[in-house]
């Protein structure tokens, strides 16, 4: 019933945030308030107590900063940035979080490329596509990233290992505060989308034939490129 009044009342887009904003984080303060109480009463087994709280406290903590990200104004100050470095950097970075999931990044790129974006966002990006694929690949694996050139664009996909997306929640992926994830903010592809709408780029999502998902990240090159 509730997401039928949603709907009906046509929500804007910063209307539909708050209120999950408002949701999310009422939540696990309700739960903080919850806990608070019970340890006044001087009950029993507080170290089990104290444990929740922190990781509602870090919930909390969580969403506000991607909200801090999002609360940005996404800005027009692009600048001609070499892909082949960004993903470099990107993989670089994400390469302890992999490695303590037993995830291997396998880059895979040899034209050199240039892409007009804003760095630090664009690198966002793939940092919120391959955490995402870290993160779902319970038993380890190898996440490969692979950057095909065409005439006016690039495609950077991500193949990962896991276990795949079902067809019924193809559509909600991208919703802000949809996650399946039991520490998930649901922020991370909406982010992730409106970057690449500002870059005038694309999110696909391309389902592997055996198992895993493709995330294919789609930019038009730097003008300046064809030399
Ligand atoms: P979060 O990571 O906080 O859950 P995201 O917006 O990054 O939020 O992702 C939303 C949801 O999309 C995830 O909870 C998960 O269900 C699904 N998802 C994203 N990437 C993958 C992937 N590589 N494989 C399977 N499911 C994915
Ligand atoms: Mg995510």
């Amino acid at each position: 019933a509730e997401e039928i009044l949603v709907r009906s009342e046509k929500m804007s887009v910063a209307g539909q945030l708050a209120a999950g904003i408002a949701h999310e984080i009422r939540n696990p303060i309700t739960s903080l308030k919850g806990f608070l109480q019970l340890m006044n009463t001087g009950i029993e087994g507080k170290e089990q107590y104290l444990k929740i709280m922190a990781d509602e406290i870090e919930k909390i903590e969580h969403i506000t900063s991607e909200l801090l990200f999002i609360s940005k104004p996404l800005t027009d100050d692009h600048h001609r940035e070499s892909l082949n470095e960004l993903l470099d950097d990107v993989c670089t970075l994400m390469q302890s979080q992999a490695r303590l999931h037993d995830v291997q990044i396998m880059l895979n790129q040899s034209d050199e490329i240039f892409i007009n974006c804003d760095r630090s966002q664009i690198k966002q990006v793939f940092i919120n596509i391959i955490k995402n694929a870290i993160e779902v690949m319970e038993d380890g694996g190898t996440i490969q990233v692979i950057v095909i050139k065409h005439d006016q664009h690039v495609d950077i996909d991500i193949v990962d290992e896991g276990p795949g997306i079902p067809d019924e929640l193809l559509d909600k992926i991208n919703e802000p505060f949809f996650t399946t994830k039991k520490n998930g903010t649901g922020l991370g592809l909406m982010i992730t989308n409106q970057i690449l709408t500002k870059h005038k780029g694309e999110l696909t999502v391309i389902r592997n034939k055996t198992r895993g998902t493709t995330f294919r990240v789609t930019l038009p090159i730097s003008d300046e490129n064809e030399r």
